[in-house]
């Protein structure tokens, strides 16, 4: 079954503005992305031939400040995905309340087929594509899927080269040596860590005894299963697109974290005690927490049904399908949505721009410190809405983050 992520969108989005009391007039044009462009993109491969990629670049809102949003290099990324990764932007900057708006990126590739070159080329040609959309003050580009520090790098280098010279808070995520910022590519896991703290605390799951489900094992995954084991919790099952790995008695991260890094992959772990398992299987684990990190779609109306874990934290953007999401919430399962869990990354993004245009360096304390207090801060304003209202967390991180931009349209008027 194919889903559409925009639409799902769109549906918590009617929901969420139902409960606020809102009418159509009062947020229709949210419902429909800003601006969209989509570029061909004409790459010299290294044998000679010639190959043309897909590339978008959608800017849903700029409502509250300039575009923000990553960029994802994925085989079967289409249109609608990355309409709902930009809009899930403009509720994500929201909710957490920095100044940005949201927008989102990809290009129809698989990197892993690609040598560093064409890569180069590829990023090169893409970022030339979009520039006339770019900008510190207009759109910034981030890491997501399938991308990383170098990429952004490489797109900091090719904007800067137009301008004539060097634009560091073009893009956020970049290596430290050029602008980035400390804390930055481990934020989201991060954040995610914060997120799953403070929800087990308010629902009486002491964490110490908690057993904890990890589903992808990149920037988002792998850190958070990371944080997870250095402050001593039982993660007992991780995945990649590959497999996923178990063990009912905790699996050793920093083990798995070698033997990813030197094998690309999880495959092929022996762990002792630790089994092979399917990524359906690990969703549907006898856990407290089960954290999908990897894409969207994970948790469907087939899965759903199966899924023990009392607490569900969505690293990844879009992993719960709107009916997996109804089905869980009769369940009794507290679901805390991606644009509140998986925040965290942008939120150093911000820190990072902040530093460049200001030209200043945060210490890792200071960017860790200051995401702690926006995370918890926006946990406490989800729950505290969530109760008064009696209303899931994913309508009213929904609720708080649309009347945020509602009331900013409504300041700055319709133009002309
Ligand atoms: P990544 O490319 O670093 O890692 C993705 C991981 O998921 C990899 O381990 C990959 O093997 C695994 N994976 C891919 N397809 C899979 C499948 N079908 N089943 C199981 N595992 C699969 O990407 P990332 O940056 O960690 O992003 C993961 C999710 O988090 C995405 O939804 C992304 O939009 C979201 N996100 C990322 C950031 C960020 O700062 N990187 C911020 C917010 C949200």
């Amino acid at each position: 079954m194919k889903y559409n992520p925009y639409e799902q969108m769109l549906s918590v989005l009617d929901l969420a503005a139902e409960k606020l009391g809102y009418t159509l007039n009062d947020y229709n044009a949210l419902r429909y992305p800003e601006r969209e462009l989509t570029v061909a993109v004409p790459v010299e491969m290294d044998d000679g031939t010639l190959k043309v990629f897909t590339g978008y670049r959608i800017q849903h809102s700029s409502s509250r400040g300039p575009c923000k949003g990553g960029i994802r290099f994925h085989p079967d990324v289409d249109v609608d995905e990355v309409r709902a990764l930009a809009a899930w932007m403009t509720w994500k900057c929201a909710v957490v309340n920095i100044p940005y708006g949201g927008a989102k990126g990809a290009i129809q590739v698989d990197p892993s087929g690609l040598s560093d070159r064409e890569l180069s080329r590829l990023t090169r040609r893409y970022t030339a594509a979009i520039l006339p959309v770019l900008g510190p003050e207009r759109d910034i580009p981030a890491p997501d899927v399938g991308t990383d520090a170098r990429i952004m790098g490489w797109i900091m280098d090719t904007y800067s080269m137009f301008k004539g010279y060097a634009v560091p808070g073009v893009v956020t995520g970049k290596p430290i040596e050029i602008g980035g910022s400390l804390g930055r590519k481990e934020a989201t896991g991060r954040g995610v860590v914060i997120v799953t703290d403070e929800i087990a605390f308010r629902s009486g799951i002491p964490m110490q005894k908690a057993k904890i489900a990890v589903q992808g094992f990149g920037n988002v995954g792998g850190t958070a299963a990371r944080i997870f084991y250095e402050k001593g919790y039982t993660v007992v099952a991780v995945s990649d697109v590959h497999t996923g790995l178990y063990n009912e008695k905790g699996l050793n991260i920093d083990e798995i974290f070698k033997h990813a890094e030197a094998n690309r992959t999880l495959r092929g772990y022996t762990g002792k005690g630790t089994r092979e398992i399917s990524n359906d299987e690990l969703l549907t684990l006898n856990v407290d927490i089960l954290v999908p990190a990897a894409l969207e779609n994970q948790i469907t109306e087939t899965i759903a049904p199966k899924v023990k874990a009392k607490i569900i934290v969505e690293g990844a953007n879009g992993p719960t399908t709107t009916r997996a999401d109804e089905i869980l919430k009769e369940k009794g399962v507290v679901i805390v949505p991606d644009i509140l869990a998986n925040a965290g990354g942008v939120v150093v993004s911000y820190f990072e721009w902040v530093q460049n245009l200001q030209a200043i360096f945060w210490d890792v304390h200071e960017v860790n410190s200051m995401l702690k207090k926006i995370m918890i801060r926006s946990v406490d304003e989800v729950c505290a809405l969530s109760k008064g209202k009696d209303t899931s967390l994913r309508v009213s991180a929904y609720m708080v983050a649309l009347d945020r931009v509602v009331k900013a349209k409504k300041i700055r008027g319709i133009f002309p």
